[in-house]
């Protein structure tokens, strides 16, 4: 039986990639690329939770409230938390899984003793779909709302309006991570569009020694586990190299506003950025509602199919972070529902590898119209 591998560096760095050499220029040509893509002054940092993080301490006072989408990782929660504000969810609308003017209109009702501290709001696009950009500036501006932009799933796409996303908000938040729109293995960046309410350090340092290596690496471990796939040992190996930490899982990342990401990862970002290899151009991953999701899931595994993770399985994913957040399901009863019947793939994949899978889903989808 054919084995497919989906969620290993699929279509991310190669082995050789993972241990070529970048060097400083490759920092200051990344950081001067996305100072200009985005018309700002740009900062490189670890990851993409750290950017958005930076990206808040920057606008924000210490206890302000800031709106994120009901549907989310774990990496916004933390930069949120860590920026020392207090994360309130707006609940989405199905087909986008964004919030919009509806739910926020709803969200902002609902809120109203808390929100003369609501001062800002994220706007993540989720999976790569636009929000309706206009529609959320005119909301922010009658409650005076300041706007992030997180790129996560986003860079490179464009809005209804035609404005490309990240030209919008005050700061824009790249993640360079693994399965992101840009993947370096590690990295993110953040751009201030507007000069900061406050001064924050810039990220210097370079990465531990320990996440360099995992990232080097990385692309050779996953390369091992796909070929002892052949012999269903792939997610074993897999597990024992998480356990060892020589592999850490994307939402175990590490927020430290302190570093930088390697030289090497920001000549792999520049090349994807210069290059449009990156998967900007449209949708991140594909998404489909089924009924019976532990099921299909189980139908797909004995078919071959390794899967990560879902985006998202819990309204704040992974799932073992959940528990930790108090998520107010009763006022995003949407995202509740959704992350109980979403499965989605990633798009690098070939339609070819991807239409088993596609054939298996299809009697189980919710038979609502945008399957
Ligand atoms: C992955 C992700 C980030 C940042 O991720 P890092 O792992 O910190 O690079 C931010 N926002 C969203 C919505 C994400 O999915």
């Amino acid at each position: 039986m054919k084995r497919y591998y989906l969620g290993l560096n699929a279509n991310g760095p190669s082995i050789k990639e993972g241990f070529s050499r970048g060097n400083s220029r490759d920092l200051r040509e990344l950081s001067d690329f996305l100072a200009k893509k985005y018309e700002g002054t740009c900062y490189l940092t670890k990851n993409g939770r750290s950017a958005l993080c930076i990206a808040l301490q920057s606008y924000f006072e210490s206890g302000d409230k800031i709106i994120v989408n009901a549907f989310t990782c774990y990496a916004v929660y933390e930069a949120v938390i860590e920026a020392g504000l207090v994360p309130v969810f707006a609940d989405i609308d199905e087909k986008t899984l964004n919030f919009n003017e509806k739910t926020l209109n709803v969200f902002w009702e609902g809120a109203a003793i808390h929100a003369n501290r609501i001062k800002g709001i994220i706007v993540q696009n989720s999976l790569g779909n636009p929000v309706d950009i206009e529609k959320i500036e005119k909301f922010a501006k009658k409650r005076g709302l300041t706007i992030i932009e997180d790129l996560a799933h986003s860079a490179g796409i464009r809005y209804p309006d035609g404005r490309e996303a990240g030209t919008v908000g005050v700061a824009a938040a790249l993640s360079f991570g693994k399965d992101k729109c840009i993947n370096s293995i590690s990295g993110g960046a953040v751009i201030f569009r507007e000069t900061p309410v406050h001064e924050v350090e810039a990220p210097v340092k370079p990465p531990k020694l320990s996440d360099h290596l995992r990232a080097r690496f990385y692309p050779l471990f996953t390369a091992q586990c796909k070929k002892l796939n052949a012999i269903h040992l792939g997610g074993v190996m897999m597990q024992v190299l998480i356990k060892l930490h020589f592999v850490e899982r994307s939402a175990d990342n590490k927020l430290d506003v302190s570093r930088r990401l390697s030289e090497f990862e920001a000549k792999l970002a520049l090349r994807q950025l210069r290059s449009f290899r990156h998967r900007g151009e449209g949708k991140l991953r594909d998404f489909y509602f089924v009924k019976n999701r532990a099921e299909v899931l189980s139908k797909l595994r004995k078919n071959g199919y390794f899967f990560d993770a879902f985006w998202y399985e819990k309204p704040v994913s992974p799932e073992r972070y959940y528990q930790k957040i108090k998520f107010p399901e009763k006022t995003c009863p949407t995202a509740v529902k959704i992350t109980k019947e979403i499965i989605n793939f990633p798009l690098y994949y070939s339609p070819e590898e991807l239409a088993p899978a596609k054939e298996i889903i299809k009697p189980y989808l919710s038979g609502r119209g945008y399957d």
